[in-house]
């Protein structure tokens, strides 16, 4: 006797305000076709007031887990059972994971970094430059120090926000750590390995945009990363391809958290090429 089919289908997805301009849902989707999977992945339109709501639903409904984005990162903290370590050091969450019936809070910013920078050096000895001090900035510098980098060197227009993200290098990891303010353009130090731009500079559609560094002082041999994902060929990258760096864009960060996501919620190392192949499409001009 045939077995009944199972019309039920896996749920994960995203809660998000503003939602519809997420492209998550297209990476994991095609992954989730690519490794014949019934899973589906669902963008929400969740407002600030309602999280707990969504929260809830997903429960309810047994959700194998959801990404959190802007504006719910910290504020989902409140409504999860447990956080994972690293995650409560950056005080973060955009990936939450179900795990014998509790819901548990993972960061995949900086872990997506690290595993797409990995590919092209090992993080372990580095000497980074991290251009800005928002989230993104601060789930890179606590997994990458996590990971071994040695000095991080924080650089952003905002003393405050950039103090704090240094101190908390120093305070929570092995990794050393300074603040140095940004006014000007900045000059990269020689003993520098590792330039990251954690700033939304070069963004579609400001996309001659780049952030204020002497080009000068990029050095062939550097590893220099962007976390901006559209265009992956930002003007700042085309400049340090130029002089002879090596290069990381920001597509590949987010193409890594994918990866670790669908990890989480099904089990399975999905095939990286299938989810960069569909944002590539997605973000190529015209
Ligand atoms: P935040 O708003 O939290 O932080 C923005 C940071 O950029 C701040 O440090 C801010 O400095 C700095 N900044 C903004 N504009 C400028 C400027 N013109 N010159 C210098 N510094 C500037 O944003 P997020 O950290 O959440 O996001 C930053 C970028 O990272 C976005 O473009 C986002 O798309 C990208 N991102 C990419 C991911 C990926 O997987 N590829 C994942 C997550 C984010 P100040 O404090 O002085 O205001």
């Amino acid at each position: 006797m045939r077995e009944p089919p199972s019309f039920l289908s896996m749920l994960t997805g995203s809660f998000a305000s503003p939602a519809a301009e997420n492209p998550t849902v297209a990476m994991m989707e095609a992954a989730y076709r690519h490794h014949g999977l019934d899973a589906r992945y669902i963008n929400c339109e969740v407002a600030p007031r309602d999280l707990g709501d969504a929260v809830r639903g997903a429960r309810a409904m047994g959700w194998a887990g959801f990404n959190c984005s802007i504006p719910h990162k910290v504020a989902v903290l409140a409504h999860l059972d447990d956080v994972a370590p690293s995650a409560q050091i950056i005080g973060a969450v955009n990936c939450v994971v179900r795990r014998d019936g509790a819901l548990i809070g993972e960061n995949t910013d900086g872990l997506g970094f690290v595993r797409a920078l990995a590919a092209v050096t090992a993080p372990a000895g580095q000497s980074m430059v991290l251009l800005g001090a928002g989230g993104a900035a601060r789930a890179i510098a606590v997994e990458s120090a996590l990971a071994g980098v040695a000095s991080i060197t924080v650089v952003n227009r905002d003393r405050e926000r950039g103090e704090e993200l240094a101190a908390l290098i120093e305070r929570r990891t092995l990794a050393s750590a300074r603040f140095a303010p940004w006014h000007g353009p900045f000059l990269v130090p020689d003993e520098t390995t590792l330039v990251v731009n954690a700033t939304p500079v070069g963004l579609y559609p400001d996309t001659a945009a780049r952030p204020d560094v002497d080009p000068g002082s990029l050095r062939p041999g550097m590893t220099v990363a962007d976390v901006v994902p559209n265009p992956p060929r930002t003007a700042f990258l085309s400049d340090a391809a130029g002089r002879g760096c090596v290069t990381l864009d920001g597509l590949a960060m987010l193409v890594n958290q994918g990866v670790i996501g669908m990890r989480h919620w099904t089990g399975i190392d999905p095939d990286p090429a299938v989810m960069r192949d569909v944002l590539e499409k997605l973000f190529s001009p015209g």
